[in-house]
């Protein structure tokens, strides 16, 4: 492709995306596609020959655009959102032209630098305080996988990288049963083992940890040989919001002598706000390590997942490798990639520049601020229907509800309104009951969008009841 045609394609896509963002409201927001459809109409071997950008372009509208889920649409409240503001695609789009392996600082110098402020201002704005540096990952799998690893490292002695884990006895790493499955997966990477995942009950109306019940397990797990390694505590876990009470957790830690990393890859986003901390965040600046996705609700489109450190050093040592030919002669210069699993980084900072800029902190404030007071409105709604139970109430954006009837009766519901189109919702599991999700947030959702919501359940549960 010659430039120019670059050029041309460049403004037709940028044009097609204004559209695309104007028009998302009409769309059913999960795809209605049956599985297999897609594939079906892909050609099965690749072209041999050139093929002209518009038949590519126009191929993309009618055979992928149908199969898409629409993450952007203001209705779609599944799962947790994955906003892209404008500002931050229009970082991406600069990120992808420039194309820079960001692994080192002279492989890039601006892309460490403003990583580095930019991990800075964040912390700022979440009310950190100023001891902790950080960097910016893929996603909060791989900073909990880098957080258990270096619990790993430190509870063997710094041997596991070295001897591997045979022999080193059983490491025991402790959080609340509420916890992300990216934990899970953490542990079984990092050679720990599910088995030695320990889960703890929950207690209270944030569903936190139950200390008492953490204390003992520590206990009867030193007396039985076991190696505890590290505590993973949650502010606002997937299912339900579940958030524990950092201060006593974090004092379990100290007494016990763990590394705590804490995932707040949602919520985090909420505590730009600072009423929102006292509540969520008291004594969070205890804690070695601190995971949030700024790809998630507050606007830097995926992939962007900071890493807070109190002192990066002990993730160092656990994931810096230097053969030489990724050695920097002269000054010394912070290199990225050494505080992570991957060698390769792409610019993410620079979303983030974009996006802190075009909004302010206060307009991202202002967006949190509607979702958690609208969730909360809608929620009386929805306790307002006849039959219809709120099964957790509001934890920031999040709650969730059953409609009358068994399990099944609750997953018919789901995918109706998700057939319907106009609301996307995702189930869950509570206290071995089916429920039914409730999540605000994507950047340009109204109180009408949200509010809509309450009179699509009913419509929708009176066709199907
Ligand atoms: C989304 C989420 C994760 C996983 O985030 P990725 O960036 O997709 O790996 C982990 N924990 C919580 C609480 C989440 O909400």
């Amino acid at each position: 492709m010659e430039w120019d045609e670059f050029a041309h394609w460049g403004k037709h896509i940028s044009d097609w995306a204004a559209e695309y963002h104007k028009t998302l409201r009409d769309r059913p927001v999960r795809a209605q596609t049956a599985p297999g459809k897609i594939a079906a109409q892909l050609p099965t071997a690749p072209p041999e020959s050139a093929e002209a950008m518009d038949a590519i372009m126009a191929d993309f509208e009618r055979i992928v655009m149908p199969g898409i889920t629409h993450w952007q649409h203001p209705r779609f409240f599944a799962y947790f959102p994955a906003n892209a503001a404008p500002p931050s695609m229009l970082a991406e789009m600069l990120v992808t032209t420039i194309a820079a392996q960001c692994m080192l600082w002279q492989t890039s110098p601006a892309a460490t630098e403003v990583e580095g402020v930019m991990v800075d201002w964040l912390r700022q704005a979440l009310g950190l305080g100023a001891g902790f540096s950080g960097v910016i990952q893929d996603s909060a799998s791989s900073a909990t996988l880098s957080a258990v690893l270096t619990m790993r490292e430190r509870a063997t002695g710094w041997r596991g990288n070295r001897e591997g884990l045979s022999g080193q006895g059983a490491l025991r790493i402790y959080c609340s049963d509420q916890v992300h499955s990216s934990i899970d997966r953490a542990c079984w990477v990092a050679g720990i083992g599910q088995d030695n995942l320990v889960k703890i009950s929950t207690t209270g109306p944030r569903h936190g940890i139950d200390m008492e019940v953490l204390r003992r397990a520590i206990a009867s797990d030193r007396a039985a040989g076991h190696i505890p390694a590290g505590i993973i505590a949650v502010t606002g876990a997937t299912g339900i919001g579940a958030s524990d009470i950092l201060g006593p957790v974090l004092q379990v830690a100290r007494d016990e002598d763990l590394y705590t990393h804490l995932d707040a890859a949602w919520a985090g986003a909420a505590m730009i706000c600072p009423e929102f901390r006292n509540d969520f965040w008291a004594d969070v600046d205890g804690f070695d390590s601190i995971v949030f996705n700024p790809h998630k609700w507050l606007g830097a489109q995926f992939d962007c997942s900071v890493q807070f450190l109190r002192d990066p050093q002990a993730q160092l040592n656990t994931l810096k490798i230097e053969p030489e030919y990724l050695k920097t002669s002269g000054a010394k210069v912070t290199n990225f990639s050494e505080w992570t699993i991957p060698l390769g980084r792409r610019f993410r900072a620079l979303k983030i520049w974009f996006l802190l800029r075009a909004y302010g902190v206060e307009g991202l404030r202002g967006r949190i601020r509607n979702h958690v007071t609208w969730a909360g409105e809608l929620c009386e709604r929805i306790r307002a229907l006849d039959g219809f139970e709120i099964v957790t109430e509001p934890i920031l954006s999040l709650f969730s509800f059953r409609c009358p009837g068994d399990d099944a009766t609750q997953q018919r519901l789901v995918d109706a309104l998700n057939d319907d189109g106009r609301i996307y919702l995702t189930q869950g599991m509570h206290k071995g009951r089916k429920i039914i999700r409730f999540s605000v947030g994507q950047f340009d959702c109204t109180r009408d969008d949200v509010m809509m919501a309450a009179q699509v359940i009913d419509e929708v549960w009176k066709e199907i009841a």
